[in-house]
Parts: structure tokens; C-alpha cells; sequence
């Protein structure tokens, strides 16, 4: 590889962010969080990644069954669809079910050849369950992760959650940034003005038949609509 090749290597490293989730369904916190994220660090894309659950197995907290992965993806494609930095993957419905971070991650890392910058988008809520993820401690050595503050989840929190379980970190005099030395990741706190939107406030309004308007985009209330999901 001559000079001028490497210097262009350097030079054009890209920046995508990842939002995984269950998106049941997708709804306008998500695309909130995704724009900020995506200003706030100069990032060139955002793939939102739907996990791939076992039908009939999984259900969420509050019992109800998880969508099958088609619908799921489709009210995804709707959402996303007027947002050009804004991708949909189906890297996770590619693999065995149920697919871990790591795993998810470490394929993204062979198929991007290193030559980009991976930015794990992650809720407060989502962050402080770290621990209960495969093989955590690794995380941080192949992405940045990006936590979002959530209501109710404060940065004190978050950061002790960091100081127990990833020795060798720091933060910046902001408390916002965490470095280690011998790490290419880092955690990366961002404030933004809570949206108070969850899926599961919306299956519960649609189950007791309420209005979702403003909620979700148009036309995911359309396709809950028309595909009977969560009456
Ligand atoms: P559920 O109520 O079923 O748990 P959810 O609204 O949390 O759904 P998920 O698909 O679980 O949606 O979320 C995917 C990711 O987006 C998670 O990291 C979650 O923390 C984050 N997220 C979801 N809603 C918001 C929001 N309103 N503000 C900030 N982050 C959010
Ligand atoms: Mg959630």
C-alpha cells in the first residue's frame, strides 16, 4: 500500500452508530435518541438493528408475547424511511436466535474490515443491565459505547455502574467521557432531553384502545392498525 493510500485510509475511517433493540414496535423516542446521537457525534449513519427473538418463546416484561421479527422490521422500514443516515439490519435475523451484542458486534467488526468506528447506542435503563450481557467486558474494547440518559436513570448511576465493572477506566473532568489506556473503546454519556415514549406504553394504550398519535410515525399507527398488533 503506497503513502497516498494510507493517508486516505486515515483519513476517511467511518463513524456508524448501532441501536439494537426489540422495537415493539419502533416509535419516536428511538428516532429522538437516533438524530441527537447521530448530530451530537458526527456520526455518518445509524443502523437501528431488531433482535431476533425466538417466536412463541420470548415475551416481554409485562407478559405479552414478542412480535414476530417481519413485523417488527417492517414498522422499522416505515420509521426509518424519510431518515437517509438512518439503516435497517438484518444481521441479527441472519444468525441462531437469540443473538448476543458481542457476537452481533465482533461480525460487524470482520464484515466492516476495522475500518470503521462502532458506536454502541444504549438507553440508561438497557446500560445499567450490563452485566447480565455475554461476555460484557469485552464490549468496550471494540465499540464506544453511547449511553442516553433515560427519565428516571441518573449519571451518577451510570457511572458507578462503569467504576465496578470496567477496571481501568476514567472519566474526563465532565464525567461524560471514559477512557482506559489500554482500550480502543470508551463510554460516552449523553444528555438529552428525556423523551418519556416506550414500547411498552404503546402496546398498553393500544390494548386499551387509545390514540398512539404522536407517539409512533404515522404510519407505524397505521400498520399497528391494520395487522391487529397488541389489541
Ligand atoms: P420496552 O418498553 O418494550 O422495553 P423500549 O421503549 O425500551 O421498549 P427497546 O426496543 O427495548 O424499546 O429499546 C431499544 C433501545 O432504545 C434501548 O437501548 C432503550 O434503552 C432505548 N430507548 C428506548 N426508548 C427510549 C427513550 N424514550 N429514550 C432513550 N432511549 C430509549
Ligand atoms: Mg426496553
Amino acid at each position: 500500500m503506497g503513502n497516498h493510500e494510507m493517508v486516505q485510509k486515515t483519513v476517511t475511517r467511518g463513524k456508524i452508530g448501532l441501536l439494537g433493540g426489540t422495537f415493539d414496535p419502533v416509535h419516536n423516542g428511538h428516532l429522538a435518541v437516533a438524530q441527537h446521537v447521530l448530530q451530537a457525534l458526527a456520526l455518518d449513519s445509524i443502523w437501528f438493528i431488531p433482535a431476533a427473538l425466538p417466536p412463541h418463546k420470548a415475551s416481554h416484561a409485562d407478559g405479552g408475547s414478542i412480535s414476530a421479527f417481519s413485523h417488527r422490521s417492517a414498522m422499522l422500514a416505515l420509521a426509518l424511511a424519510g431518515y437517509s443516515a438512518f439503516v435497517l439490519s438484518d444481521i441479527e435475523a441472519e444468525r441462531p436466535s437469540p443473538s448476543y451484542s458481542i457476537d452481533t458486534i465482533n461480525l460487524l467488526h470482520a464484515r466492516l474490515k476495522e475500518t470503521t468506528d462502532l458506536y454502541f447506542i444504549i438507553g440508561a435503563d438497557a446500560f445499567l443491565e450490563i452485566t447480565t450481557w455475554k461476555k460484557y467486558r469485552e464490549l468496550p474494547d471494540l465499540v464506544h459505547f453511547v449511553v442516553i440518559s433515560r427519565p428516571a436513570y441518573d449519571s451518577g448511576e451510570i457511572g458507578e455502574c462503569i467504576r465496578r465493572n470496567f477496571a481501568g477506566y476514567a472519566s474526563d473532568p465532565s464525567r461524560s467521557i471514559w477512557n482506559s489506556p489500554g482500550s480502543r473503546g470508551s463510554f460516552i454519556l449523553l444528555h438529552m432531553e428525556p423523551v418519556p415514549i416506550s414500547s411498552t406504553e404503546i402496546r398498553d394504550r393500544v390494548r386499551d384502545g387509545k390514540d398512539i398519535q404522536g407517539l409512533v410515525p404515522s404510519a407505524v399507527a397505521d400498520y399497528i392498525r391494520k395487522n391487529h398488533l397488541y389489541a
